[in-house]
């Protein structure tokens, strides 16, 4: 007998009859003998529905009320899931976050787990019953109810995956598994049999939607293995699995894009120690994230240009921060655009592969692609770009790396 921790994403539980469909996959499942914990996500949309809701009240909605408002459209459809299986004449209960519960930190919108009490669902699974529980939630030490970050029924899957030493934890959702691109982007988007924790992390936080990062982080530290599979065929998915267990055949592993980037360029500052730490220490204080940043000093050395990206959400405020910093920073003028995107190339395989930045660079250069920033690791290169210009970069990459 395997104890299975099965999640089911927004899209695969988007309406009555693809929640009846789920039901009858765990009934598979539970019939082959197998102790079943179930994690469920909203029905695909509701959630950003009860986000437009708040907004109308307020931009600055209560974060606290905020959580206990998102976490609603689990409750709908954790309660509908079980209420399909027991149709089906299996026990099911479900489960919100604060009635087992799962215990996280006071970071709302984005909290981390702490601790999950296992032994209520423990004593129903080992008698045959099939636990569903409602995914993004938890509850915090203030007895407020918490969630963890847009997309976080996956975190909840790995965090139950821990608490409750499964021997699987499953990610169905409405692609065949981790893909080499968006599809929804590049119909020429492949399946990745086996994929490391490093890659999957980067291709989640550049923007690949299909796992959310947070929660690829947890399943790496804890080395929780990950299948990715889809709820609507019986195809073999993708392994999220620790680099040591992978061949790489390719330099690049898969793309990914993220849209609404801006970027910032303050130029003419004072070339001097300290001056970066006056440009971002501000920034920084008010929660912004700066991702890429660019620096170069003119000709005779005395002033640089700080040139960097941020969320185009945040680009007001830095701009209004800056300004009000003027007396400190001391510079010429600021510039800025938006509507940018990056589109990233990723891969274990390029540790040993020269000449990848090249070949990247002249890819996009014969599609007369212009590059505005770039940033590299080990395992990835991204570019700067504008947005309207994403899909021909990503396929035009697709293609170079021998990834159609
Ligand atoms: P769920 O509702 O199951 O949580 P998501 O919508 O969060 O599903 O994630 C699945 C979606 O992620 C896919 O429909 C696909 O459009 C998108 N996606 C982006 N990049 C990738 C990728 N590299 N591989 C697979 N899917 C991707
Ligand atoms: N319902 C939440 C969201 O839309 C969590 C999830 O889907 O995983 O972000
Ligand atoms: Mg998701």
């Amino acid at each position: 007998m395997k104890r299975l921790v099965l999640k089911f994403g927004g899209t695969s539980v988007g309406t009555v009859e693809k929640i009846k469909k789920v039901a009858n996959i765990i009934k598979k499942r539970h019939s082959e003998g197998n102790e079943i914990i179930v994690v469920v996500s909203a029905m695909s949309g509701a959630t950003n529905e009860l986000v437009k809701k708040s907004n109308l009240i307020s931009k600055n909605f209560d974060e606290k009320e905020l959580d206990s408002l998102l976490s609603s459209g689990e409750q709908v459809s954790s309660s509908l899931l079980s209420g399909a299986i027991l149709d089906l004449g299996i026990k099911a209960r479900s489960w919100l976050g604060w009635q087992i519960p799962i215990l996280t930190n006071d970071n709302h919108n984005s909290s981390q787990i702490i601790k999950i009490k296992t032994d209520e669902i423990l004593g129903f699974i080992s008698n045959g019953g099939v636990a569903v529980i409602a995914g993004f939630q938890g509850i915090s030490m203030e007895n407020r109810i918490t969630t963890l970050g847009r997309g976080g029924s996956d975190l909840s899957a790995v965090a139950i995956a821990k608490f409750f030493q499964t021997d699987s934890c499953e990610i169905y959702t409405d692609v065949e598994g981790v893909l080499t691109t968006d599809p929804a982007i590049n119909d020429k988007a492949k399946k990745i049999d086996k994929i490391s924790y490093e890659e999957m992390l980067e291709m989640a936080s550049l923007g690949a939607k299909v796992m959310q990062p947070s929660a690829v982080q947890s399943s790496m530290i804890d080395n929780i293995p990950i299948h990715v599979r889809s709820t609507f065929s019986e195809k073999s998915g993708t392994k999220i699995i620790s680099e040591s267990e992978i061949d790489h055949k390719k330099a690049v592993t898969g793309i990914a894009y993220s849209k609404n980037n801006a970027k910032v360029s303050i130029v003419g500052v004072v070339d001097k120690p300290g001056v970066a730490a006056d440009v971002f220490e501000p920034i920084g204080k008010n929660n912004i994230n700066i991702d890429m940043v660019i620096q170069n000093t003119s000709l005779d050395g005395k002033t640089a240009n700080i040139t960097f990206t941020i969320k185009e959400e945040d680009l007001k405020k830095t701009l209004d921060l800056i300004e009000k910093n003027k007396q400190k920073i001391n510079y010429n003028k600021v510039t800025h655009d938006d509507k940018l995107a990056k589109v990233s190339i990723i891969g274990a395989g390029m540790i040993a592969s020269p000449g990848v930045t090249h070949k990247m660079f002249r890819a996009l250069a014969d599609e007369k692609i212009n590059i505005l920033a770039i940033s590299t690791s080990e395992i990835k290169i991204s570019v700067l770009v504008r947005e309207d210009l994403i899909q021909k970069a990503v396929k035009v990459l697709h293609k170079t790396f021998e990834l159609n």
